[in-house]
């Protein structure tokens, strides 16, 4: 209103100044639209109009008056109607197009997502966790200390909690930094004594409402770096601001950590990511492929699933290499044979690693049972499933006769061996379980 109101106290002024036909036909039909900078702009109906206003005799009396009620000093500046709103167009395009940049340079991977993360009995606990710290920052597990092997997800996990929060509480001031980012910056900080630079330093590490440091397995204790970091730590954890670490293991582990520290991170929530079932690997892998668009037979994802360990990074990138290998045959689609012959030297190695010891100590494990009785002659159910499982798992994956496996088996008969390998054959037609179990194994057993 303000804007208008002056306006209107120069347009009674402008009454007497110019001719009354200038007046209703010219300066009455502008509309005044901005005041900044000491710059008023005012808009004209028409090229006409503006161009009439423009004229030196009337701009220099609209001016005048226009100084009397803003400053002596106010230019002003009139545009015509169409010209405006095409300026107007043009800045929002231009907001629109910073806004794109940089929310492509957002600190955080955009597929590293709560939404693109497969949830199995591996991970579950650890993602509900971060959850809850992505939804209320400081409120239940502070710090938060994520750890586990390589390729399980850790990133991605820290990733989502700053999508997250990037989305949900745009306002919070959230970092994610690597255990090596830290160490470079505090480094860079204390070069040369340069007392602004640790200022700076202090600046960006303690005004943060959620710092996220990856990879602190690699925090080291030279520099005092793990003293710098004990201090942001405390700073940010007297403050209630949350904190989350991750690591390939667990704060007892880290053999170089200084134990304040690690008292420290015990205070809070310290939960780890397990290797994934097959089941996971499954979901993960049919994940990736509606991600990204592969397509893919079902026995290819399964074969996937069981030839590879359980880093899920090295999962990915086999699956990556079987659709390749399958468009540089122009195909739309994978199918086993592009699988198996992507797969080709992979399979080797597999070989060279795996016998019949290898077979046996892993049922033996994944079974808790003893090698004495898996060999032996016990009949209770608890020991011949996974006897008869080991029989079919060592001739399915191993090139060696029946009588072999017999004689490895305490010298059982070769039909023995064969009504072995034939029970568990059916059943993983039959029975979703047992398929599950054996594929389990199968995938311990393949791992790279
Ligand atoms: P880490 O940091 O534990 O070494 P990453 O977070 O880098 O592992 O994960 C490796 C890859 O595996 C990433 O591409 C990630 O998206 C993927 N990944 C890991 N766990 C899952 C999961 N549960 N669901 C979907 N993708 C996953
Ligand atoms: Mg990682």
């Amino acid at each position: 209103m303000f804007l208008l109101d002056q306006w209107r106290k120069v347009l009674s002024k402008l009454q007497n100044e110019v001719t009354a036909v200038t007046f209703d036909l010219w300066i009455n039909t502008l509309t005044p639209i901005q005041y900044a900078n000491d710059e008023l702009i005012l808009m004209a109906p028409s090229v006409t109009a503006k161009n009439q206003v423009n004229q030196p005799g009337i701009f220099e009396k609209i001016t005048k008056c226009v100084r009397q009620e803003f400053t002596p000093y106010t230019f002003i500046r009139v545009t015509e109607k169409n010209e405006y709103e095409e300026t107007v167009r043009r800045q929002d395009a231009e907001i629109d197009k910073l806004m794109k940049d940089s929310t492509l340079k957002s600190k955080f991977n955009k597929k590293y997502t709560f939404e693109n993360f497969v949830v199995g009995k591996s991970n579950q606990v650890v993602c509900a966790a971060m959850q809850s710290v992505a939804e209320q920052p400081s409120f239940k597990f502070n710090p938060l200390f994520i750890y586990g092997g390589v390729g399980l997800g850790k990133t991605h996990l820290l990733h989502a909690v700053g999508n997250y929060l990037s989305e949900h509480n745009p306002e919070l001031n959230v970092l994610y930094v690597t255990c090596e980012k830290f160490t470079n910056d505090y480094v860079e900080s204390i070069r040369n004594g340069k007392e602004k630079a640790n200022l700076d330093f202090r600046e960006k590490y303690r005004s943060v409402d959620v710092l996220m440091i990856d990879d602190i397995q690699f925090i080291s204790n030279k520099m005092g770096i793990q003293e710098e970091f004990f201090h942001t730590f405390n700073d940010l954890y007297q403050n209630n601001k949350q904190i989350i670490i991750a690591s390939d293991r667990s704060p007892k582990d880290m053999s170089a950590l200084e134990e304040r520290l690690r008292s420290r991170f015990s205070s809070g929530l310290i939960q780890d990511i397990q290797e994934p079932d097959y089941e996971t690997k499954v979901a993960i892998i049919k994940k990736k492929c509606s991600q990204e668009g592969y397509l893919v037979d079902e026995d290819v994802v399964e074969f996937i699933a069981q030839k590879t360990g359980t880093n899920i990074r090295e999962m990915e990138g086999i699956l990556s290499k079987v659709v390749f290998y399958s468009s540089l045959l122009g195909k739309s689609h994978a199918s086993m044979d592009d699988a198996r012959e992507a797969l080709k030297d992979y399979g080797e190695t597999e070989k060279t690693n795996l016998d019949a010891d290898r077979i046996i100590n892993t049922v033996c494990d994944f079974f808790k049972v003893t090698k004495e009785d898996l060999i032996g002659k016990k009949k209770n159910k608890e020991i011949v499933e996974p006897r008869q499982m080991c029989i079919y798992l060592i001739n399915d994956m191993l090139n060696i006769p029946l009588t072999a496996i017999g004689s490895i088996f305490g010298g059982r008969d070769h039909t023995t061996i064969m009504h072995a390998r034939d029970k568990i054959n059916k059943q993983i037609k039959v029975n979703p379980h047992i398929k599950t179990l054996v594929n389990d194994i199968k995938s311990r057993l393949l791992k790279f």
